[in-house]
């Protein structure tokens, strides 16, 4: 699966605010934004005129960053929630928001998405029992996050859930045991992510 694979902190320096891509990093003030928020390149500093296409085209940018994921991904979800029924901006976050790597981050097992997807990737979560090795693998209400019994990653899961101390109610998170539970769908107002999907849907609706 192609990835990302560049600076993290320049994406947020190109969006000009915190995507909290490197898990406890970002919470110091070695954090990029905190140091230098202007936009990388010999160009930076140079003053943009804005339109209404660029703050489109950055919100969606600033969207797939955020989740990590790559155009053609991010296009393929934009699809899909304009099938379902409700707002298309509001099922766009919602399917986002429930990618097993982000979920992993908003229980606490994971400082990073980055971090998510690579303990997933490396077969360290169950979910139902069974092995998920698909970071983008969708959560349903009811569904069961477990850590797997002899997990290498188990002493970096437990320090990462050392990073939160809430998790949203939509989820719920036993951190002493590694386990959690999907309770239901997120509402909008449940979703932090840092977008104006209504942007988002406006570019891709020209
Ligand atoms: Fe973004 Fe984190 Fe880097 Fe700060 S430290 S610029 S929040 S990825």
């Amino acid at each position: 699966m192609a990835r990302y694979t560049g600076p993290v902190c320049k994406l947020c320096r190109r969006e000009g605010e915190k995507l909290f891509l490197k898990g406890e990093r970002c919470l110091t003030d070695k954090c990029a934004i905190e140091r230098r928020n202007y936009p990388p390149g010999q160009h930076g500093r140079a003053r943009v005129r804005q339109s209404e296409y660029r703050l489109q085209l950055r919100e969606k940018q600033k969207a797939r960053r955020y989740y990590g994921v790559l155009e053609r991904q991010f296009r393929n979800y934009y699809e899909r929630a304009s099938r379902l029924p409700g707002a298309t901006g509001e099922n766009l976050l919602r399917l986002l928001e429930t990618r097993l790597d982000n979920v992993l981050v908003r229980l606490g097992f994971a400082a990073s998405r980055r971090q998510a997807r690579q303990f997933i990737r490396h077969g360290h979560w169950l979910v139902n029992g069974r092995r998920v090795d698909i970071p983008s693998y969708q959560v349903r209400p009811d569904d069961v996050i477990t850590l797997k019994p002899g997990s290498g990653a188990e002493a970096a899961v437990r320090e990462a859930t050392e990073l939160t101390s809430a998790v949203p109610a939509w989820l719920q998170a036993d951190h002493d045991g590694l386990t959690a539970k999907v309770l239901r769908w997120p509402e909008r107002d449940e979703i932090p992510a840092p977008v104006q999907e209504q942007l988002i849907v406006e570019l891709y609706s020209k």
